[in-house]
This record gives structure tokens, sequence and C-alpha cells, in this order.
């Protein structure tokens, strides 16, 4: 078994199998360590905002993923009791991705999971990683395959940490664990056949404690994803002794927003009900580090936006990018000033590109979980709906971040390299590798 890469990937959700697409697409030696066996379904409200489109298609599941998906998400609404107020979402500047779709989780994780074996990707699953140490520019990477005790130690001076924010390493468990708090925010998702939500719709739904969504995904099936406050969880199980968390949620869902009610009426639940969390929003990424973090497990924005996969895709193609101008640049050999440098400058742009919208997403939460506020929210909404639309602009559904669409043809470059030359960011790395005996 190969055990020494040039980068090896802990994770493979959206970010992490799009990362080992980048680098292994690139020429990169890449391993991806993910846990759970794939397909497996996850708590998302499975959208993905028409900003990610192009990003799909340079990892090279664009049209698969437009076949898979649900249709094109034209339109919004905010749904709180029995108001619906409807809105345009707003359309992306390349006509050729101007809406974004939904996709179940057990589908497009795996399509990407797929992508990156295919591009050359090591994929090691499922496998957890237990722990990491770093040796002056060279980590070891301590893996166990699931369900056994065979170990491996897999060696490689960048590691990606991708491994969603309420599963951290083994290692990081003790100091993350949170004590139990009735502000607690913990998430629901459920799939539904022959619901009645109209095709192209993304409502937003506001409830007392809480805040949800609902999206017509792939195959037909509709998704209902919410958070809810562990003190109304508990206040709405004590009133329906011995049922299921799920159950009393959907109850509650269809009792207090009329448009779920409506949209659910002779809709039958395929599967159970999945919860997950606290979600604990907020910037996990650190300056100074010597591994790299993406997706939620650098930073992670309250649902209520659903722009959790643009971050993790997004945050995975800036990384992806800095690591290829790192090496490119020749500056410096692959050393914990390297590695401290390059996390400095993608720790920067991180936070230009996602600081704001972690910030709306924040302030709307707020507003959507207490009744004063999110009544009040009503009554601009209802007069002018385009307020709605504008939000959406905010939140980042349409704006591809620039670098994308400018490195978009650096890593075409890379893929078209089927003559095998790995390109000059690998050939640096290698180089700086060799010279530093680590590889
Ligand atoms: C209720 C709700 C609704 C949402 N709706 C949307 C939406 O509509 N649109 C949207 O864009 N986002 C949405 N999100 C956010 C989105 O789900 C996350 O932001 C996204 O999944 C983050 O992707 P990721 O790749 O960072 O992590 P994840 O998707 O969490 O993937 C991490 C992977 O790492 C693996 N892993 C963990 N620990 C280890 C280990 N030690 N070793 C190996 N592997 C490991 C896990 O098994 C997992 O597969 C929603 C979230 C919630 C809670």
């Amino acid at each position: 078994m190969k055990t020494d890469f040039d980068a090896i990937v802990v994770g493979a959700g959206p970010a992490g199998s799009s990362a080992a697409i980048l680098l292994a697409q690139a020429g990169w030696s890449v391993a991806l360590i993910e846990k759970q066996a794939f397909p497996r379904r996850k708590v998302c409200g499975e959208c993905v905002a028409a900003s990610n489109l192009p990003l799909l298609h340079a990892l090279g599941i664009g049209p698969e993923f437009i076949a898979r998906a649900g249709p094109e998400l034209r339109q919004t609404a905010v749904m709180r009791g029995a108001r619906t107020i409807l809105a345009d979402l707003p359309l992306a500047p390349d006509s050729r991705y101007a809406w974004g779709r939904a996709l179940g989780r057990e589908v497009l994780d795996t399509m990407l999971l797929e992508r990156a074996h295919a591009v050359g990707a090591e994929v090691f699953q499922p496998w957890a990683v237990q722990k990491i140490d770093d040796a002056s520019g060279l980590h070891r990477c301590t893996a166990r395959k699931s369900g056994s005790n065979e170990r491996v130690i897999l060696e490689a001076p960048v590691v990606i940490l991708a491994h969603g924010s309420w599963e951290p390493l083994p290692a990081d468990r003790e100091e993350q664990r949170l004590a139990r708090s009735d502000s607690d925010l913990l998430a629901f998702k459920a799939n539904f056949s022959g619901a009645s939500l109209t095709p192209g719709l993304l409502p937003v739904l506001l409830f007392h404690g809480g805040y949800g969504g609902m999206v017509l995904a792939g195959d037909g099936l509709t998704t209902l994803a919410c958070c809810v406050r562990a003190d109304r969880l508990d206040a709405l199980r004590r009133s329906a002794p011995g049922k299921p968390a799920g159950e009393v949620i959907e109850a509650m869902l269809k009792r207090e927003c009329r448009g779920v009610e409506d949209a659910l009426l002779g809709a039958m639940r395929q599967g159970t009900w999945m919860a997950s969390g606290p979600l604990a929003p907020g910037i996990r990424l650190k300056s100074e580090e010597t591994v790299f973090r993406i997706g939620n497990a650098a930073g992670e924005a309250h649902p209520i936006i659903g722009e959790g996969m643009s971050m993790a895709l997004q945050s995975a193609w800036l990384l992806c990018e800095k690591l290829m101008q790192a090496g490119q640049t020749n500056a410096a050999s692959v050393s914990t000033t390297w590695q401290r440098a390059v996390c400095n400058d993608y720790a920067a742009q991180w936070r230009k590109k996602f600081v704001p919208r972690m910030r709306l997403a924040s302030t709307f939460a707020y507003v959507a979980m207490r009744p004063a506020t999110s009544a009040a929210l009503l009554i601009p909404l209802t007069r002018w709906p385009s307020l709605i639309t504008l939000g959406a602009i905010w939140a980042g559904k349409v704006n591809c971040p620039a670098s994308i669409a400018s490195t978009d043809d650096r890593f075409h470059g890379a893929i078209d390299a089927d003559t095998c030359d790995p390109g000059p960011a690998v050939r640096t790395l290698k180089a700086d590798d060799d010279s530093a005996g680590h590889a």
C-alpha cells in the first residue's frame, strides 16, 4: 500500500472531494480519507447555488449533476404561519449556469468522490483519521479502518482538513465538546415523495425557535430540512410524549407553517427523519497553522441561507489555487514556514470572501427564530419582495468568486495535461520535497 503522498485530504464531503479532484487533476498524488461508506444520506437542505455550477463543471461532474438534480431554482419565498411572500431568485451572470438546483447528498457526494477516484486520488474508505502528527513540514496521519483494528500511517507535506463540523478529529473532541444549552441548534432532514411543492421554488420557513427550507431535489423527492433550538424541541416533545423527535418536528412544521402543510398534503416520507447537531456556526480557521481547513472544518454559516456547500466547494477551490500558486513561485521549500505562509494567505482570502455572508446568515437566523422580530420582518418583505432577491445576492447565490472564473483555464490546463506532465506546481513541490529529504 502506498503511504506517502503530496497531499492527504480528511473527509469526502463536497469540500474534501473537490480539493482531491483539483489537486489530483493537477498531477499531485492525493490520499482522500473518508470514514463513512457511501452512498450516505446527510442532514442538509441539498440546494446548490448557481454560483457553484461553473465549479462543478470544472470538477468534471457538471453534466451528470444537471442530469440528476431537481428543476432550476427560479423562485424563493419566505413562509411564516399562514403567510407566503414570493420573490424571484437572482439570475447568475453566466447564462450557462443561470440557476441553482438541488440534489440529494447521497448522490452528489458519491458523484464527487467517484470523480476524485477517477482522476487518480487514492481513496481510503471507510477509514477514519485518528490523529495527525506534525514533524517539521511533514505530517503523519494515523487512520483506522472502520470496523477493524487495521491501522495505517500516511505521510504528506500538505494535509487538508475537510471533516465537516460535527465530526472533529478524535484528538480534538474533548476541547470541542460543548455543554448542552437551551440555545443549541439541532438540525433535521427528511425526504418526501408525492409532495406538491411548486417545482423550482425554494421557500425559507420561519417559525418560533427555528428556521428551515424545502425544495424539490432529484428523483422527484422533496427535501424538508430545518434547525430547531433545543428548548423549543424539549417543549414540543413534552407535549407529545413518546413520539420520535422527527415526527414531532414534522407535526409542528405542518401546524405552524401553512406552506409546509400544503406541500406535504398526500406526500409520503421516504426513510426516517435524520438529526444532527448541535450546530456551531462560526469560524474555525486559524492563521499560522501547518494544516489547511476547508468547508465546515474552516467555518460554518447558519444554514438559513443554504450556503454551506458553496463555502465548501469555493474554499476548496481557493485553497488549491493558493497551493498551486505557492508551488509555482518556488519561493520556499515544503517546510513549516512554507505551510504557514500559504495558510496565512489562504486565511486572509477566506475571511474576505466568506465572513460577510456568515454575518448575513447570523443576522437572518437571529431575526427568524424570534416571533416578534420575524413578524416585524414580514412587513418590509411584503411591501418590497425584491428585498428577498437582494438578500439572495448578498448571500452569494449567484456570484462565483472571481478567482474561480479566472483560474478555470489553469485548472483545465492541468486536466488537459494528459501528456502526464504534472504541472509546475507539483514539479516544484516534489523538488522541494526531495531537497528537504521528506519524500
Ligand atoms: C439543516 C441544514 C440545511 C442545510 N442546507 C444547505 C443547503 O441547502 N445548501 C448548502 O449549500 N448547504 C446547506 N447546509 C450546509 C451543508 O450541509 C454543509 O455546509 C456541508 O455539508 C459542508 O461540507 P463539508 O465538505 O465541509 O463537510 P461534510 O459535508 O460534513 O463532510 C465531511 C466528511 O468528513 C467525514 N469525516 C469526518 N471525520 C472524519 C475522520 N476523522 N476521518 C475521515 N473522514 C471523516 C464525514 O464522514 C463526512 O463525509 C445545510 C446544513 C444544515 C444543518
